[in-house]
């Protein structure tokens, strides 16, 4: 379509129809079947028999842009995102997460004389102090709190853990043995412990996600910078989640926080509840 509203033909230039409805390709395809031209109409009309499939809820007559379900999705999952990330700012306040915090770890490691710790060994097992370096939240969203979800049971293979760490001691030791990286631990109120799996069986999140058992032993002195929850991030955060091509993920991906979770969340990041007197509502079950 041009700039004055009119359509124009790419292959007659006259006005009023596109190639897709052009009387002159058509005359010349059937007069002429064995020419360029002949194919050209061969592939459009064999293009107009194909159904049109929307790839994010699988019913036709639209595409991924304009569905409608996607967009009331991305509305519940912004407003979502936006609410879990002013209450994981409020936890990172609240708790010291900062960089510079030392955390105490119940992970496994190589102790300064190369000997492998591991928590599951209780008697000898000693915790690994570590010191935060970095703390990467925007490959983590509200996901995270819905025991129904991929993000709540593991870490994304391709993404940087959320907290990157040195232990403290191991200042000689090599890089892969010094660095250990943590990620989102269980939160009453906030992630959930126990969730199901595909096949409804009971879950323990600490059982599945790897290095999540740790806590601040001594606060951090720089905050998470409030950029994170801008609408400029928000925005990004519901692109990446609803984005088409290859990987895109489609409605049977969708999840949103239950009403009793986004109650709470409400309530402790306008002060009314204390982080520790929240608590994991219990129908984090999907139905
Ligand atoms: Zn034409
Ligand atoms: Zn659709």
């Amino acid at each position: 379509m041009s700039y004055s509203g009119t359509v124009h033909c790419g292959h007659c230039y006259n006005k009023g129809h596109n190639v897709r409805g052009c009387p002159a390709l058509k005359k010349e395809a059937l007069a002429n079947p064995n020419s360029w031209n002949a194919q050209k109409y061969a592939r459009i009309e064999e293009s107009k028999k194909r159904v049109k499939v929307c790839s994010y809820c699988g019913t036709g007559g639209h595409n991924r842009r304009g569905c409608e379900k996607s967009t009331e999705h991305k509305v519940i999952f912004r407003a979502d995102l936006k609410l879990w990330r002013q209450a994981i700012q409020k936890w990172t306040d609240d708790t010291g997460l900062k960089i510079g915090a030392l955390v105490r770890a119940h992970v496994p490691y190589y102790d300064t004389n190369g000997e492998y710790q591991d928590p599951q060994y209780a008697d000898s097992y000693v915790s690994a102090v570590c010191l935060v370096n970095n703390i990467q939240l925007n490959s983590i969203s509200h996901y995270a709190s819905i025991a129904t979800a991929n993000e709540w049971r593991a870490q994304p293979y391709d993404e940087p853990a959320m907290l990157m760490t040195t232990r403290v001691g191991a200042e000689a030791q090599a890089n892969h043995h010094k660095m250990i990286g943590l990620g989102l631990p269980c939160i009453a109120g906030i992630v959930p412990q126990f969730g199901v799996d595909h096949w409804d069986r009971a879950i323990d999140r600490k059982n599945h996600f790897r290095n999540i058992d740790w806590e601040v032993v001594s606060p951090g002195h720089k905050p998470i910078d409030p950029e994170w929850i801008s609408d400029k991030s928000l925005s990004d955060g519901v692109k990446r989640a609803f984005a088409g091509g290859k990987d895109a993920k489609d409605n049977s991906d969708f999840r949103e926080l239950s009403p009793e979770q986004r109650t709470q969340l409400r309530m402790y990041v306008d002060g009314t509840f204390l982080l520790n007197e929240l608590i994991d509502t219990s129908d984090t079950k999907e139905k």
